[in-house]
């Protein structure tokens, strides 16, 4: 099975992932935890995508399609995979589908995850993250036990650099003009699936599961 998370920054794709995850034994593809881990470390794909991201942009399709290209080739993926991030530009969703027949898969389902703006706006100035295990917290919406340590690992949260108002706005443009014109990519082959994204955690998981489901 391959699923595939798309949605504005803020919607929600990184909070639901966990759970469809390990409901369904996928493998867990997040492009921007590739390439923030990449830039904490100072590798040579994290220089080039530091750039892009501090200012909110896309990183070029073809760094961003050769760490999905080569993550998928990885033996946990064999049981089916949650892409979260990627696709983000019709390139790259082209370059899925070219690749995936190689790999014996295709996208079964595109969930689709809608926010009204303003909430994204007040989801992502709130965000912290956990610097060891990546798991996303809300200052208001979904704080931790213990203020400012991961409930999971005891690891320290921080507030990601693009998490800035100004730079919020700059990404939810981008998604505007780059990412959006997948709504209708996927919906045209029929396997675009929307969520309301609008409800709290644990019902936005219930329609996800009700979807997945019955795939
Ligand atoms: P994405 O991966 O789509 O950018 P996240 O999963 O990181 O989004 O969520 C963005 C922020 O909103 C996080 O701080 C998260 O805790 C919070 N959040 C996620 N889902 C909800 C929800 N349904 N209601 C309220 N806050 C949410
Ligand atoms: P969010 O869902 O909160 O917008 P992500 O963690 O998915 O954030 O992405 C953070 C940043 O990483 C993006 O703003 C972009 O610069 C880069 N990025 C992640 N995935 C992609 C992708 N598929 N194509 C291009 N850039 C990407
Ligand atoms: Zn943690």
């Amino acid at each position: 099975m391959l699923l595939i998370l798309l949605g504005p920054p803020g919607a929600g794709k990184g909070t639901q992932a966990g759970q469809v995850v390990e409901d369904y034994g996928l493998a867990y593809i997040s492009t921007g935890a590739i390439l923030r881990s990449a830039v904490k470390e100072g590798t040579a794909l994290g220089q080039k995508a530091r750039q892009y991201m501090d200012l909110g942009q896309l990183v070029p399709d073809e760094l961003v399609v050769e760490i999905v290209k080569s993550r998928l080739q990885e033996s946990d993926c064999e049981k089916g995979a949650l892409l979260d991030g990627f696709p983000r530009t019709v390139e790259q969703a082209s370059f899925l589908e070219k690749v995936l027949p190689e790999t014996g898969k295709k996208v079964d389902c595109v969930l689709l995850i809608e926010v009204k703006e303003n909430e994204l706006i007040e989801r992502l100035t709130g965000r912290r993250v956990c610097s060891e295990c990546g798991t996303n917290y809300h200052l208001s919406h979904k704080p931790p036990k213990v203020r400012n340590v991961c409930d999971e690992c005891g690891g320290d949260l921080y507030q990601r650099d693009d998490d800035s108002l100004e730079t919020v706005k700059e990404r939810l443009e981008v998604y505007k003009s780059q990412t959006e014109p997948l709504i209708d990519f996927y919906n045209s082959r029929e396997v675009l699936a929307r969520i309301d994204g609008n409800q709290d955690i644990d019902s936005v998981r219930d329609q996800i599961k009700a979807v997945v489901d019955k795939l």
